[in-house]
Order: structure tokens, then C-alpha cells, then sequence
């Protein structure tokens, strides 16, 4: 008997990987090794007491699902505890580079695909994360903590605004049951309120899931799960005869390549730090996923890493980024090596990575400071200028975001002394504007003023400027302090800070009057709080 709230959710199921790949014959959540398998079929755990704290209309119209959902519905439905008709729910199996070093199997341990859908012409995989154990969970629970969920939830859809790519999240629904944590991995484990969020993309395949099968030598899955994805997820590289060539493989890692990097230079542009860029959280479509440790960059530090875990080797800080994605790529190609043969092929793809890096961060600077791009020869010839603003920005603390935000409403005609004297201009993005040295104050002021000349050189009208870097710079951003002020209300059942958070990110490149608290600098009782400042990877 179907109920006429659960009707409203019915979504059609179109399951194309499972139709691809082949199953593991086993079922069930034990844990276990699953070879020559893409994919388990498991059940979600139902939970005891699910509520509905959070919902993205957006997301839900991508589906065709209502803009609000009959919350006791939603919430059965997206905490796993009610199978609608056609899910067939699964996790996949995949591996990956934990922090430099081959982990194995890893797979979707705490994540289960209830469906994929076709709505107006994209496909989307529907997925529940914190619904319990599967084959792949290891020593964990499978569950997902209230704090890393809002996290996951409002992140994705603060990045889809800004117009970064990446996975989607349609809802958040906490469990109704404790989750055991030990966040600081002191040995003093608490109860946590639990969470689950339903997360939504073209796909989930990573870079792992290929580096899986050649790691065991398995080279007919890889082709099945490479053919797969290139047909249903890049068409346009599927060859007309179905059966592709070393160069058309070679021209799909490219493609990724690209992919990769134009989304990690928008990291760059807006101040994301993923934090835990593992190769089994590298999106075979370039999209940011896994939002775990991430954190925004503040104070403009390319040495900085939100994630504790990490705060030795700092692989995962904001200025090794780029670094990181190349790196992460080779491993991408040595899982599919077998399918291309050659390796000047692969590498042909690397430099393309390389090439579009450059590319693509050149022209971001360009924009963020509302200049022109100058090459000559082959040389940027704006590469001094950025570089001496990054450097005067180390020396001191200065808000990312907010520094570039206000540098649009420089005029062209003044000099530092009147840009660096203004209220409520440049001064607000220093965390302590009146203790800094001289030799701060020197280079920023005598980078001002190689600004403002070079504007004047252009001669582009200050309000075109203006509008043009407005569009580039956000105002407002997914800064940690903000999670964790609608995590600590969520926590005690009011989500209305956090609705209010998710209306914000809606429009991070606009002046939303009324709001600015949303766009202030960290405050300092954020700055040592856990969450806050810096993140366990606990969650
Ligand atoms: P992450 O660092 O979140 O990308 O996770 C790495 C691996 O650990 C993935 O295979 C996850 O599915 C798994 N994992 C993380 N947390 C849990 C959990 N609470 N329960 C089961 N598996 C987990
Ligand atoms: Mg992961």
C-alpha cells in the first residue's frame, strides 16, 4: 500500500551502472573483499527517529521532486528507512592513495546509491550517506555524525552557487540516534547525534574505482567500468564504431585532466581547501566530492590545511592543490594503463593538466583583479604582480575573500595611503589592522599603488570593474565559523540558522543588505575552536 506523501517522492529508476558492471554475488552488509565486482547490493539500516532538518529546492528540481517535500516522508525516505518502488541500493567498490600510500579496497563504506534518474536530459545518481554498514565499512559504523552532515549538506550547495563543480545535496535528516566519535582521537569517545544526507550526482565513479582493478590485476573489469563511463558520461568520446581505441581512452584521461583542473583552480578562486584529497575522492567527472576536513581559507596562507590529520605533511594545504591533482592523475593513469598501452599517450594528458593549470590560473587572476591578461612571448606578464600581492598578503593576516571583494571599490585615482585610511574598505579584511609591521604595511601599500597605476593604465571605467571582479570575488563563502554556528543550533533541534545559511550561499557573488554578519571576518573566539579553525577527520 503506497502512502500519497511517499507518491509525491516516486522518482523512475534508470540504474545504468548496475546494469554495467558486474555484481558481487554475495549480499548483505558483512564485511569483506569483493573482487571482479563493481558493486555490492546492501540494504540501508533503518534508523529510529528520522527528521527532516534540511532540503535543497534546487537539487530537488533537478529531480523533479517538490520544492518542500512532506517532511515525514522526505525523512523516512532519505534517512534509507523506506525503500521507495525501483531502489535497488548498492555501494561501490573502489580503492585509492590515502595521503601518498596505496590504502586497497576502500569502497562506499558509510555510502549507499538508492537509484540513478534521467530528468530533463541528466542523469542523476541519488545516494545516501550515514545509512549504515556495508561491505565496505571495515572497522566503522557506517554512520555519519550531525556536524560533518550539515557540513557536507550546505557546502555542496554554497559551491554549486558559487559555480564551482560538484556534487549536489538534496537533504539532510538526523537519525534520531547517537553516533559514537572520538573527535580529537584522544581516546575520549562521545555520543554524537547522528545524520544522513542524500547527495546527488552524474556519478560517484572516482579515481580509485579504476585503480581497484588494476591494482588486482583485473584489466577486464577496468575496460567495462572505462567503457561505461565514457558512454554514458562523456558521449561525445565514445566512438561511433562502440569500440574505442588506445587514442580514444587517451582522450578521455585528457579530458578528465582538464576537467580537474579548471575545478581546482575555482578551489583556488573562491579559497577552498578540500583537505583530504585521497585519490578515492577524486571525481572521474571533475567534480569536488567528499566534503570531509575542507576548510576556507581565511587569512591568506597557502601553507594552510583544515584537516588535523594532516597538519605534519600539510600535503592536503591550499597552495599544494594543483600539485595534489596532477599527482593524483598519474595514479588515475596508471589504473588504466592497460587500456591505453602506450605512455607518452597518458602523458600527453598530464601536460595537458599542466597546460590547463596555467591556462585557466592565469586568466582567474586576471579576473580577480580586474585587469587585462598580458602575455608576451609565452610569459605572463601579470605573474609579478600576483606574486607580489601574495606575498605582501603573507605577511601578514588578511581575509582572502574579503580583501579581493573590497579591492573592487579601489578607485583607480587613489593612492594607498587614502585606500589603506578608508572605513569599511580594504582595512576590514586584516585581522589586526593596527598591529601589523611596517614591513607589512609597506607591501601591501606598495602593492596598492602598483595597482591602482596599472588601472589607471587601463583606463577601464571603475564601476565596469567593478561589477566584472564582483562577479569573480564572492562575498559570501561556506567559512567554517558558519557551519559551526548552524551545527551547534541543529544540534539542539533549531535549524533556523542553518536554513538561513543555506539562503545566504544561495547568491555568494550578490549584496545581500541585512546579511553582513554572513560576509564578517572570522571572529577570534573562532579562531582555536574546533570546526572552526581546524578539522578532525572524525565523522
Ligand atoms: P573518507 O576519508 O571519508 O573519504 O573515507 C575513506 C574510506 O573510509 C571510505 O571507504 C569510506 O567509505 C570509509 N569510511 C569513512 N567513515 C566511515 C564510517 N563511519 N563507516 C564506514 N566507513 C567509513
Ligand atoms: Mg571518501
Amino acid at each position: 500500500m503506497q502512502n500519497p506523501a511517499l507518491d509525491t517522492l516516486a522518482i523512475d529508476f534508470d540504474d545504468s551502472f548496475v546494469r554495467a558492471l558486474p555484481a558481487d554475488p554475495e549480499e548483505g552488509n558483512h564485511r569483506r573483499q569483493v573482487y571482479d565486482a563493481g558493486y555490492s547490493r546492501v540494504q540501508p539500516t533503518p534508523v529510529k527517529a528520522p527528521t527532516l532538518l534540511g532540503w535543497s529546492r534546487e537539487c530537488a528540481a533537478l529531480l523533479g521532486l517538490p520544492a518542500s517535500p512532506d517532511a515525514e516522508a522526505a525523512a523516512q525516505v532519505f534517512a534509507g528507512n523506506r525503500l521507495l518502488d525501483g531502489m535497488d541500493p548498492y555501494a561501490a567498490c573502489y580503492g585509492g592513495h590515502q595521503f601518498g600510500n596505496w590504502a586497497g579496497q576502500l569502497g562506499d563504506g558509510r555510502a549507499i546509491t538508492l537509484g540513478e534518474t534521467v530528468h530533463a536530459g541528466q542523469r542523476w545518481e541519488l545516494q545516501l550517506k550515514g545509512a549504515g554498514p556495508t561491505p565496505y565499512s571495515r572497522m566503522a559504523d557506517g554512520r555519519a555524525v550531525l556536524r560533518s552532515s550539515v557540513r557536507e549538506f550546505l557546502c555542496s550547495e554554497a559551491m554549486h552557487h558559487l559555480g564551482v563543480p560538484t556534487t549536489r545535496a538534496l537533504s539532510l535528516v538526523s537519525t534520531g540516534e547517537p553516533v559514537i566519535r572520538d573527535m580529537f582521537y584522544d581516546g575520549h569517545p562521545k555520543p554524537e547525534p547522528g545524520a544522513v544526507v542524500c547527495r546527488v550526482a552524474p556519478s560517484f565513479v572516482r579515481f580509485g574505482s579504476f585503480e581497484i582493478f588494476a591494482s588486482r590485476d583485473d584489466p577486464r573489469t577496468a575496460k567495462t567500468l572505462a567503457d561505461y563511463v565514457i558512454q554514458t558520461h562523456f558521449p561525445a568520446l565514445w566512438p561511433a564504431s562502440g569500440a574505442p581505441t588506445r587514442e580514444d581512452y587517451a582522450a578521455w584521461f585528457a579530458e578528465i585532466a582538464e576537467r580537474t583542473a579548471r575545478t581546482i583552480t575555482h578551489w583556488m578562486r573562491v579559497g577552498f581547501v578540500h583537505g583530504v584529497m585521497n585519490t578515492d575522492n577524486m571525481s572521474i567527472l571533475g567534480l569536488t566530492i567528499d566534503y570531509g576536513p575542507y576548510g576556507w581559507l581565511e587569512p591568506y596562507d597557502p601553507g594552510w590545511t583544515p584537516n588535523t590529520t594532516d597538519a605534519h605533511g600539510r600535503r592536503y594545504r591550499f597552495g599544494n592543490q594543483p600539485a595534489v591533482g596532477g599527482w593524483n592523475l598519474v595514479r588515475l593513469a596508471h589504473g588504466i594503463y592497460d587500456l591505453v598501452g602506450q605512455a607518452p599517450l597518458l602523458q600527453a594528458g598530464v601536460d595537458r593538466y599542466a597546460k590547463t593549470l596555467a591556462d585557466e590560473a592565469r586568466a582567474m587572476w586576471a579576473a580577480k583583479l580586474g585587469i587585462a591578461e598580458r602575455m608576451h612571448g609565452g610569459e605572463d606578464h601579470n605573474a609579478e604582480l600576483v606574486g607580489q600581492l601574495l606575498s605582501a598578503l603573507q605577511q601578514t593576516e588578511v581575509d582572502y575573500c574579503i580583501f579581493h571583494r573590497k579591492l573592487a571599490d579601489v578607485a583607480s585615482a587613489a593612492d594607498s595611503d587614502a585606500i589603506l585610511k578608508a572605513s569599511d574598505g580594504i582595512r576590514e579584511s586584516f585581522y589586526d589592522f593596527d598591529g601589523m609591521s611596517k614591513e607589512a604595511r609597506d607591501a601591501i601599500a606598495g602593492w596598492l599603488d602598483a595597482y591602482t597605476a596599472r588601472l589607471r593604465e587601463e583606463g577601464r571605467p571603475d564601476a565596469e570593474r567593478r561589477a566584472a571582479m564582483n562577479r569573480v570575488n564572492p562575498k559570501y563563502v561556506m567559512r567554517n565559523y558558519l557551519a559551526q554556528l548552524a551545527i551547534d543550533d541543529a544540534e539542539q533541534g533549531d535549524t533556523a540558522r542553518l536554513t538561513e545559511t543555506l539562503d545566504v550561499m544561495r547568491d555568494p557573488y550578490g549584496e545581500q543588505p541585512g546579511r553582513e554578519e554572513y560576509a564578517a571576518r572570522r571572529p577570534e573566539w573562532a579562531r582555536n575552536r574546533p570546526g572552526c579553525s581546524t578539522l578532525s577527520c572524525s565523522s
